[in-house]
């Protein structure tokens, strides 16, 4: 049988568990490039429930791992005003264990990475791509070490995509005025796997459930501040935002940065390139939407592949029902939640105004609610 020939660029969390699945289908020759990816020590990702099973799958991951925190319930604090509003939300309304289950990225990464080295259908490459050149019939990466020939050349190298910037994909970008600030904390009353979102004027204040007296701490204001925090100042901002439900806090002394932007790929493919997770897509580190939206690229071309009779992966017909299929889910996480981070950072009055119909509507109305939590889950793509 022609075995056909699919490169992935890229091994961190998406290439690797693309690699993974995609060596599933026996007729295709998978190269991954890159380098095994070390992420910030306090960076974890909440996976929905409704995307975990891919790892159940890949990596024998069961959601009672000591290393896996479930995320049953979060409150949704707003002082935006003086007089507080809190909202619950609690998995058992929608019948299920858990929203999401949190996981380290370097955990994650590390599995995948073990998974790779014992997977003898793909060729891993600890090499950068520096060159492209494709057309409808080949596409050919360039290394230091030399090149070679695919059918297909997949995109997952993340926000700075090189890919994507050879195939001359077209994309939007925004930067906002914000950064983002992870970190861990130590708390003296236990979470009970529940994560708070404190929003203030202008920012916001995540904890999310690490173990039972352990959060992960993501922290979004404007860059100015953010980027000159001092350790006092944070302590005490943490423990104002948390302390009331987490009690006395310890924060850790160390903590990463990332900019807050947001990332869309005009299209997912050209010729015989197409992208995956971050290089399509990037979007705020709210409602545990972005890494999710990429498992969801992988599932949807990897059903794609096995259920068509046209083997070529790197085919105009895979590829545009690729984009077609994914475009959807993408557009309304990428439209809704960036109108939810502006609603949250700005304090302009339409989007006031916004937050206020919101708060009112989801504290009283169960089925929109419903309809909410089911639509972050995915349930409804
Ligand atoms: C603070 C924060 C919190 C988040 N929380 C959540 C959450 O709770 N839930 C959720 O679903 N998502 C969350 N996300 C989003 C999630 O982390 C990302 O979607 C995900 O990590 C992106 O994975 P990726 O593999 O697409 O990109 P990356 O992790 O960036 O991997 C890209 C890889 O490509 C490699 N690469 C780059 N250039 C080349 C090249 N030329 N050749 C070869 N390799 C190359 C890089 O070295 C890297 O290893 C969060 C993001 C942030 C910033």
């Amino acid at each position: 049988m022609q075995k056909y020939k699919i490169a992935i660029v890229g091994s961190g969390i998406i290439g690797m568990t693309l690699a993974l699945q995609l060596s599933a289908i026996n007729y295709i020759n998978i190269t991954l490039f890159g380098k095994q990816p070390k992420y910030s020590e306090f960076k974890t990702t909440a996976i929905l429930a409704t995307s975990f099973d891919i790892y159940k799958r890949l990596l024998d991951l069961n959601e009672s791992h000591p290393q896996i925190s479930k995320l049953k319930k979060f409150k949704i604090i707003d002082e935006l005003k003086t007089k507080k509003k809190i909202i619950d939300f609690d998995a058992a309304e929608i019948d299920l264990d858990s929203f999401a289950y949190n996981i380290r990225d370097n955990f994650l990464a590390d599995r995948l990475h073990k998974e790779i080295k014992n997977n003898t259908s793909i060729i891993f490459k600890n090499e950068f791509i520096e060159g492209l050149q494709d057309n409808l019939n080949k596409t050919i990466l360039n290394t230091s070490d030399g090149s070679a020939e695919f059918d297909l050349v997949i995109g997952a190298d993340g926000r700075n995509s090189i890919i994507r910037e050879l195939a001359a994909i077209n994309y939007s970008k925004k930067t906002y005025k914000e950064s983002i600030l992870v970190t861990e904390i130590i708390h003296s009353i236990p979470n009970k796997n529940t994560s708070f979102e404190i929003h203030r004027n202008g920012s916001l204040l995540t904890s999310v459930p690490t173990s039972n007296r352990k959060s992960a701490i993501v922290m979004i204001d404007t860059a100015e501040k953010i980027d000159n925090i001092d350790p006092d100042n944070l302590n005490k901002i943490i423990h104002d935002g948390l302390s009331t439900y987490l009690g006395n806090t310890t924060v850790s002394d160390k903590y990463s940065i990332f900019p807050s932007e947001t990332i869309n790929a005009e299209k997912l493919y050209r010729n015989r390139v197409m992208l995956v997770g971050e290089s399509a897509h990037v979007i705020p580190p709210i409602g545990a939407q972005g890494l999710n939206l990429g498992l969801r690229d992988i599932i949807t071309f990897y059903d794609l592949l096995s259920d068509s009779n046209a083997k070529d992966p790197g085919a105009k017909t895979i590829l545009s029902s690729y984009n077609n299929m994914r475009w959807l889910d993408i557009y309304k996480r990428y439209k809704s939640v960036n109108l939810l981070y502006q609603s949250m950072m700005n304090n302009n009055v339409g989007y006031s105004a916004l937050r206020n119909i919101g708060f009112l509507t989801l504290n009283k109305s169960r089925t929109v609610r419903n309809i909410l939590l089911t639509e972050g889950l995915s349930f409804n793509k």
